[in-house]
């Protein structure tokens, strides 16, 4: 990248109006899943739908991290296999194996939930005793848990006092 300065992008030679024309290009054509072609890095769609049934719930979180792409393909709601793919993985390295989601998460949200390595949703950390508390849907430490339940029972009591 040496060789591009910021004055060369005045004038776009040939080449690079074709390079920047390509770009705009794949950038502004709506993605349809699953794809009909190769998808970057010259995975297909099989392939990579097969990779993602091998993987535990916490390499699929960060998976659908990677790109737009990886993100859309691990989607349920664009491509369905994919709540699959989620089911499968929980039920192969979790213990939470007959266990349906709980009302208002899907497979992915779910799994994110049991995502214990993470640590508490709340503080990041992963060096104190975690919990799901499966009423509210959380897991966190007792600590964060208890400073926004106060937070909340504050909020109540305070909206109550003004009526
Ligand atoms: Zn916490």
């Amino acid at each position: 990248m040496d060789s591009m300065e910021v004055e060369d992008l005045g004038v776009l030679s040939p080449k690079e109006f074709n390079q920047l024309y390509a770009i705009l290009k794949f950038f502004s054509e709506p993605i349809r899943y699953p794809p009909d072609a190769k998808m970057q890095d010259n995975i297909s769609y099989e392939i990579f739908i097969n990779i993602c049934y091998h993987l535990p719930p916490k390499d699929l979180l960060m998976l659908a991290c990677v790109c737009k792409h990886f993100k859309n393909m691990l989607d349920g709601s664009i491509l369905p296999i994919s709540w699959d793919i989620w089911k499968t993985s929980r039920e192969r390295f979790t213990p939470f194996k007959d266990m349906d989601p709980p009302k208002g998460l899907n497979e992915m949200e779910f799994s994110r939930l049991l995502n214990f390595e993470s640590g508490c949703e709340f503080c990041k950390r992963n060096d104190k005793r975690i919990h799901i508390y499966w009423v509210a849907c959380v897991r966190s430490c007792k600590e964060c848990l208890h400073k926004r339940a106060k937070r909340k029972i504050f909020k109540l009591l305070h909206l109550n006092s003004r009526y």
